[in-house]
């Protein structure tokens, strides 16, 4: 207010700064950044594609009975080369789908110790291979939480295999879990080279690495610890590192809420699923990536199926008329026609109502597998394709 000699108000005295290029620059930010994050999304899904051709000719190259030693030796290692890069863009997919807040979580009933087991289990070879000694502690009682087990074994084998990666060879590794009252504290220590103090409080952001630089043998893209805090603060959990320096080991903790039980969530037992057997089968498969359609369709031959490939939407109606299959394995993304359209198309002809239609797809969100559904699937896989998940996936869906 601006008042006369007296104190009475006279009138008011207003003061404006223009912050138009401010708001543009801030703007302009957060479309870069939407951009970028896109252009991971994308990036990891589009790297994907390849790795489903590779991994069905590898097990062309298995079913061929035993092979000379060095094609042997050749077969391991593009096996194991494109196991790692698959888990490289599955975490690169992640982390994209987090910062766009599109991750789901599948939550039920689990038992701790079934994941910690898992976990364990696929973080054997690396703990091997490193010559380390691990031991695992899991209390008598059974403890039971609400989460996403594959999420949850996802979080515990980051960190062991951090653990694993981070200590020299011939070190040592501990995981514990302890109930605190109604949580449960699940810890993974080592022996390794540590964290600075200063990295410490910096450690779970996206691509922070102590040493990017360091020649290390098994690389990383500095992702693990951010999706391992975000996955665990969706369980409505914490997850703190403790290390007294470099050299002496890290400590990263867990806490989880432990799930109260209702008596009927107790007795809400899942059901054992129906034992995998191989029988032969007539399998369509559709992909309009050719290296996918027949290496695909040879593996699914080796194992005593009679396949037939087509290479578009259209083909595919055409093919499922005359070669009247017992299952079709349909892409989504496909010319001419999408896979949704040509399972409708399939599903609307009298040959088509009982054929077992699968989707196979780089999409595996919670919205793909609705749409999935409603355009007549039976199944939605993502690729690249577990073989071992598609044989007991046919054997479940279909008599040979
Ligand atoms: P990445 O392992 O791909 O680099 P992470 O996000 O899993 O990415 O880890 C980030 C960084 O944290 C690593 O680069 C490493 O410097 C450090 N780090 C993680 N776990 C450990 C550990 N157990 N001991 C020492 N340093 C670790």
């Amino acid at each position: 207010p601006l008042r006369d000699a007296s104190g009475a108000i006279e009138g008011i005295l207003l003061h404006g700064v223009d912050v138009t290029e401010r708001k543009r620059a801030e703007e302009k930010l957060r479309e870069a950044d939407r951009r970028k994050d896109e252009f991971l999304a994308m990036l990891a899904h589009e790297l994907r594609n390849p790795l489903a051709p590779i991994t069905n000719a590898i097990q062309v190259f298995r079913g061929k009975g035993p092979p000379e030693p060095e094609f042997q030796w050749a077969t391991e290692v593009i096996d194991r080369q494109v196991h790692q890069m698959t888990r490289l863009i599955d975490d690169l997919l992640d982390v994209s789908r987090i910062t766009r807040g599109k991750i789901e979580l599948r939550k039920e009933r689990v038992d701790l110790s079934s994941v910690v087991k898992s976990a364990v289990e696929a973080s054997q070879p690396l703990i091997t291979k490193r010559g380390h000694v691990l031991n695992v502690t899991i209390p008598l009682r059974t403890i039971r939480l609400n989460a996403d087990p594959t999420r949850l074994a996802q979080v515990l084998l980051n960190l062991l295999n951090n653990a694993a990666k981070y200590t020299n060879q011939g070190g040592r590794i501990w995981v514990s879990t302890d109930v605190e009252g109604d949580h449960v504290l699940i810890r993974v220590k080592d022996t390794g080279i540590g964290i600075p103090a200063e990295m410490v409080p910096k450690i779970f952001d996206l691509f922070t690495q102590v040493d990017g630089s360091s020649e290390r043998s098994e690389g990383g893209l500095g992702i693990g610890l951010t999706l391992v805090k975000n996955l665990v603060e969706m369980h409505d959990g914490t997850v703190d590192v403790r290390s007294t320096g470099v050299g002496h080991g890290s400590e990263f903790m867990v806490r989880l809420p432990i799930l109260v039980e209702t008596p009927s969530a107790a007795s809400a037992d899942q059901n054992v699923p129906a034992q995998a057997s191989a029988a032969a089968r007539r399998i369509l498969v559709v992909d309009d990536n050719q290296d996918s359609a027949e290496s695909l369709a040879m593996v699914l031959k080796i194992g005593g199926n009679e396949t037939h490939i087509a290479y578009d939407g259209l083909e595919a109606v055409e093919a499922a008329e005359v070669f009247r299959p017992d299952v079709i394995l349909l892409d989504i993304g496909l010319p001419k026609l999408n896979g949704y359209d040509a399972a409708r198309r399939i599903r609307a002809e009298t040959w088509g109502k009982s054929m077992v239609l699968v989707a196979l797809t780089g999409w595996g969100q919670d919205e793909d597998r609705q749409k999935s559904r409603e355009a007549g699937f039976n199944a939605h896989v993502v690729k690249p394709v577990d073989h071992a998940v598609l044989t007991t996936l046919l054997a479940s869906l279909s008599k040979p």
